[in-house]
């Protein structure tokens, strides 16, 4: 099942996951819409054609859903009786780390083995160095601020851009470096307002009126618009415009990363069931396939590297 916010590459993966399990002669179902979908039986036996043609679709298949009551032991009771009725003895779920902790609750009340696949854009999980959609999400992010930047440019505009990413700024960071942003804020780091003002000003002196600020909506001193109103209060020569990118960054067909890693982790999900393994996350470090205890992906982040914020800052002045 795909279960939580959605991530392009998710149908690369639910393929991978699919053919290898009838590679190895098993029976897969596909659970429709997530944790809902289990309480609601909407699950369906899939066979190699079921997933032909949807390695190169945005989305997912499956549909995805956050479910409430899934949160309740009522809830997983009803989900665990219609996995039993269909003879389902292993769960694989790809999703975030929501998913995963209701994955982790499952299998201690009822001892099914469950297997973590990281499918989100946020980027925001430990255990491995990436997760399905987040390569795509910044690739999506970086060619829409490319383009602002041409706008902004003919102009003399400053603009801000806001991307995805309520707790984690791999987004923001990530496209931010890859266009070359005058400031990156991010929820990881105490944003210093004053510092990028008094950039601001500076550049201002030097009449560098085009200006790229890229801020993670989840940025602890606010969004794209929060910075807008302070900036134009703080320094009125500035034109300043906001871009908040939304949704587009969750869709589009998966970037060949995001196929390759999918692809690389469903196989690997079917493999480490078979193996006996119970509540593990299926990722990649260093280019190898790792499984980490879901517990431990879900309480551990990934750490942003200080070397990079100094990085931004002499890249940029
Ligand atoms: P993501 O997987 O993208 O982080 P959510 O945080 O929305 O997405 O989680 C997806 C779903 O996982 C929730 O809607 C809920 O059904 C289930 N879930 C999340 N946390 C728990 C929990 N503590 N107990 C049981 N189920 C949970």
């Amino acid at each position: 099942m795909t279960s939580g916010g959605d991530a392009p590459g998710m149908n690369a993966c639910v393929r991978a996951v699919v053919r290898t399990g009838l590679f190895h002669k098993m029976e897969v179902f596909g659970i429709t819409r997530g944790y809902a979908g289990m309480i609601d039986d909407d699950i369906h036996k899939m066979d190699s054609r079921s997933v032909a043609n949807i390695i190169q679709r945005g989305g997912t298949i499956l549909k995805t859903a956050r479910c409430k009551e899934f949160m309740t032991p009522e809830g997983r009771k009803k989900a665990y009786d219609n996995l039993k009725k269909h003879g389902i003895n292993g769960l694989i779920v790809i999703g975030g780390d929501g998913s995963f902790k209701g994955a982790q609750i499952f299998s201690h009340e009822f001892n099914i083995p469950c297997i973590g696949i990281p499918g989100t854009i946020d980027k925001d999980i430990a255990g491995t160095d990436f997760t399905i959609g987040f390569d795509t999400a910044v690739n999506t992010a970086i060619d829409a601020i490319d383009k602002i930047r041409d706008t902004a440019d003919a102009h003399d505009r400053l603009f801000i851009v806001e991307v995805m990413g309520r707790d984690a700024g791999y987004i923001a960071l990530y496209s931010g470096i890859g266009t070359g942003a005058e400031h990156i804020l991010i929820p990881e780091q105490k944003t210093d307002v004053e510092a990028v003002i008094k950039s601001l000003q500076e550049k201002e002196k030097r009449k560098k009126l085009v200006n790229i600020l890229v801020v993670a909506e989840g940025d602890d001193f606010g969004g794209g618009n929060e910075l807008a109103d302070l900036i134009k209060e703080r320094i009125p020569g500035f034109d300043i415009r906001v871009a908040i990118l939304g949704h587009v960054q969750r869709g589009g067909a998966p970037s060949s990363m995001d196929r390759m890693i999918a692809s690389r982790m469903g196989y690997s999900a079917v493999n480490c069931l078979m193996e006996g393994n119970h509540n593990v996350m299926v990722g990649i470090m260093n280019n190898k396939m790792h499984y980490t205890p879901l517990d431990k992906a879900i309480k551990a982040k990934q750490r942003i590297n200080e070397d990079w914020l100094t990085m931004v800052k002499i890249l940029a002045s």
